[in-house]
């Protein structure tokens, strides 16, 4: 057998629960459920942009999945299947033992199979496609944002930039605050459950990967009209994150990572305001904190306010809206 072979054989073949054929053929067959749309999204990740040259392979492979996912979550699909194309600068047997451990730890906790790929050599570069289900009708999307909808986020903002900037050396953090920033930065938990349970009940939705104020911009753009441009009213300090962040709300890095950080992977959405109850017990149900930031209004614009102040926001990511009103 070629090395090639071997080594798809060997690192990425599982076996498969919802996949009629799986890796070994010129495609994979996969059977769509009666009245379901396939969702299909495709995320690149970039040794030196997304990860550094020397990140755990196992936090390489999780991730690389876990942020298609996470665009699975943001339209209420259920994922389901993925490819993995891969180039590689040289065949590590330990680089990818442990790189197919993370990726399919990651596909074992939101049971998604790994149906086919690509392998050649080349700088290290991952690119992952993933396919969900969601009925026919169903799927949220960044567009149908109401005026006087409340805007929601799950989880906490700012773990994985805060990881980062900890890495960098750029500041300081407790041992409990370096497990979860790091955590939250090398293994992202996409928001599956509550995506497929928002499918009744949000407006609109995205996933918060490029920062808060660049993604809810990204939602407001597409929920606006010709006539009627959508923006938004957030308050600064419901906005969720560590207790000792919370206590340094003031400083401009601290906001600049609450606002503008990457990587967090929690869901972004907007409901209207009798849905308030519901989304309480399901916070509950889910295990996971709900928490409600901001209102929908039609400004044009995102306003940050902390304490009744109006915040200048100048940080990066603000300019895809900026430059759309
Ligand atoms: P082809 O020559 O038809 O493109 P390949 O030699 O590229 O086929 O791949 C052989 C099989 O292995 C295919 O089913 C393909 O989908 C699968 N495959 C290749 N690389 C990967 C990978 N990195 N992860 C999962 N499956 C892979
Ligand atoms: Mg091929």
């Amino acid at each position: 057998m070629s090395t090639e072979f071997a080594l798809i054989k060997e690192y990425f073949t599982r076996s498969t629960s919802s996949t009629d054929l799986s890796i070994g053929d010129d495609a994979a067959l996969i059977q769509v459920k009666k009245g379901h749309q396939i969702a299909v999204s495709t995320d690149m990740s970039v040794v030196g942009i997304h990860f550094f040259q020397h990140a755990e392979p196992y936090d390489i492979g999780w991730k690389s999945l876990a942020v298609n996912i996470s665009d699975m979550a943001s339209m209420g699909a259920n994922p389901k299947w993925a490819t993995l194309s891969i180039a590689l600068p040289e065949i590590n047997k330990a680089w990818l033992a442990s790189f197919s451990a993370g990726f399919f730890d990651c596909a074992d906790t939101f049971q998604v199979d790994l149906i086919g790929g690509d392998t050649t050599r080349g700088s290290l570069n991952i690119n992952v496609t993933i396919m969900g289900e969601v009925p026919t009708g169903k799927a949220l999307t960044r567009a149908h944002a109401q005026t006087g909808d409340d805007i929601w986020v799950s989880g906490s903002l700012g773990h994985a930039a805060l990881g980062l900037a900890f890495l960098q050396e750029k500041v300081k953090l407790s041992t409990d605050e370096q497990d979860i920033c790091l955590r939250a930065l090398h293994q992202p938990q996409p928001r599956v459950s509550l995506g497929l349970a928002l499918q009744e009940i949000a407006h609109s939705c995205i996933d918060i990967s490029d920062g808060l104020l660049a993604d809810l911009g990204h939602l407001l753009t597409a929920s606006s009209s010709q006539t009627a441009m959508k923006g938004a009213t957030l308050q600064l300090d419901m906005i969720p994150c560590l207790a000792s962040i919370k206590t340094r709300i003031h400083e401009p890095h601290v906001q600049q990572a609450i606002l503008a950080g990457g990587d967090d992977y929690e869901l972004c959405f907007t409901a209207a305001p009798n849905q308030r109850e519901t989304l309480i017990v399901m916070a509950d149900q889910l295990g996971l904190s709900l928490t409600r930031i901001g209102h929908i209004n039609e400004t044009g614009k995102i306003d940050v306010m902390l304490n009744d102040v109006h915040l200048t926001i100048t940080q990066k990511g603000y300019d895809h809206f900026a430059k759309a009103t």
